[in-house]
């Protein structure tokens, strides 16, 4: 396991962390799958008052033996309606973790304008609890479009960032520059599930990506750069780090190999017809409408048979709040209002029409609904 500097934080963070939140199917199953992370030499377990019983397991875990001083424990809070509602939230997770300092606090979710303002609001309340010892170090998890994430960044208050930011997704890639230039630990937020649920890869992607697994591919695509600190490993129960560790030790810069997957990959990509830029230039909708986000997945179904999971983000448009923000393609009036805006000059609302049919089967939400 290769450790790196989680920015100004000066954390030595093994660079996959551990997700606490689905290891919950029973207290021995939590034990038994963070005692496996710690192992493997997983140092960093990353938990949410919004789990579920996610941080009484983990604290149950340490009294069961996990060795406090060998690990970091990352808890992430929404903001609240004001400073002692915070101060409230702090108190209470330390005392579902059993433990007297947060290593890394993150305010959780800040999606949209509302969650900014709420979580400065909640700054001086975070503060006071830092200068008492319960916080070390302070950071912020984040869904929000590419400018909130920007200008949370660039407000100074964080000390690190978990965001969206893979090798099927880079539209965050200037929030990872932007991060790097301030010395911010950067935390990968799910890289298999909602970097493309690679682990159940369609045919056509493992054949695109082989010798190497899709899985693979995109932890040395974030690996490899060494503005990324630690990827989350959201493992259900102790077998599931297996198809991960293979890169563990692999931190270096792309081997020639692993560049002419990507750009095979890439190549790929380029052929899909009517590919969507991401540009982002469509927006607004006037139905809310999220344009390029049902285009990237009908890019990534017409390009990498990636179907299953273009319909699992599909299904939560509508259905998880600031967290996936933005209704179904159905919605559409054909207003004609972003059809000049696209500088491909793409048939939007015809391109909409057939992603609806593409991935629609239903409606999903979120694991842990709207609220966490
Ligand atoms: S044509 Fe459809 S997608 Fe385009 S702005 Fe109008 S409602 Fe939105
Ligand atoms: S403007 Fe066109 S290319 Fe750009 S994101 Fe929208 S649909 Fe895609």
């Amino acid at each position: 396991m290769l450790y790196r500097r989680f920015g100004k934080t000066g954390l030595q963070l093994s660079v996959f962390s551990f997700g606490a939140m689905r290891f919950l199917a029973s207290k021995e199953n939590a034990i038994r799958t963070a005692q496996a992370a710690v192992d493997l030499g997983i140092n960093h377990l990353e938990t949410a008052r919004g789990y579920g019983e996610s941080e009484k397991f983990l604290g149950a875990a340490l009294r069961a033996g996990l060795p406090r001083e060998r690990v970091y424990i990352t808890t992430k809070i929404p903001p609240q309606q004001d400073g002692s509602a915070m101060r409230r939230a702090i108190e209470e997770s330390l005392s579902r973790l059993g433990i007297d300092r947060i290593d890394i606090f993150d305010l959780h979710g800040i999606n949209n304008r509302e969650q900014f303002d709420l979580g400065m609001g909640c700054l001086p309340a975070i503060r006071r609890a830092m200068d008492e010892g319960l916080i070390a170090h302070l950071g912020f998890s984040t869904h929000a479009p590419l400018d909130l994430l920007l200008e949370t960044i660039a407000t100074g208050e964080f000390e690190s960032v978990n965001l969206h930011y893979y090798y099927f997704n880079q539209r965050n890639a200037p929030a990872i520059a932007l991060a790097h230039q301030l010395d911010m630990g950067v935390f990968i937020i799910s890289p298999t599930d909602k970097g493309g649920q690679l682990f159940n890869p369609p045919a056509r992607l493992v054949e695109l990506c082989a010798p190497y697994t899709p899985i693979a591919i995109n932890h040395r695509f974030l690996l490899a750069d060494p503005r990324i600190h630690t990827l989350s490993l959201g493992a259900a129960h102790p077998g599931e780090f297996a198809p991960h560790l293979a890169v563990a030790d692999q931190g270096g810069p792309l081997s020639e190999g692993e560049k002419a997957i990507l750009e095979r990959l890439e190549r790929q990509y380029q052929r899909v017809p009517s590919l969507c830029e991401q540009c982002y230039q469509c927006l607004p909708c006037p139905e809310d409408i999220h344009i390029p986000e049902v285009l990237r997945l009908r890019n990534l179904a017409l390009g990498f048979e990636m179907n299953d999971f273009g319909r699992y983000r599909y299904a939560m448009f509508g259905n998880a709040g600031h967290w996936f923000p933005g209704r179904k393609a159905n919605s559409c009036t054909d207003c004609g209002d972003c059809l000049p805006r696209c500088p491909v000059g793409l048939e939007i609302p015809a391109l909409l029409k057939q992603t609806h049919a593409l991935l629609y089967q239903g409606e999903r939400k979120r694991l842990w609904g709207s609220s966490s």
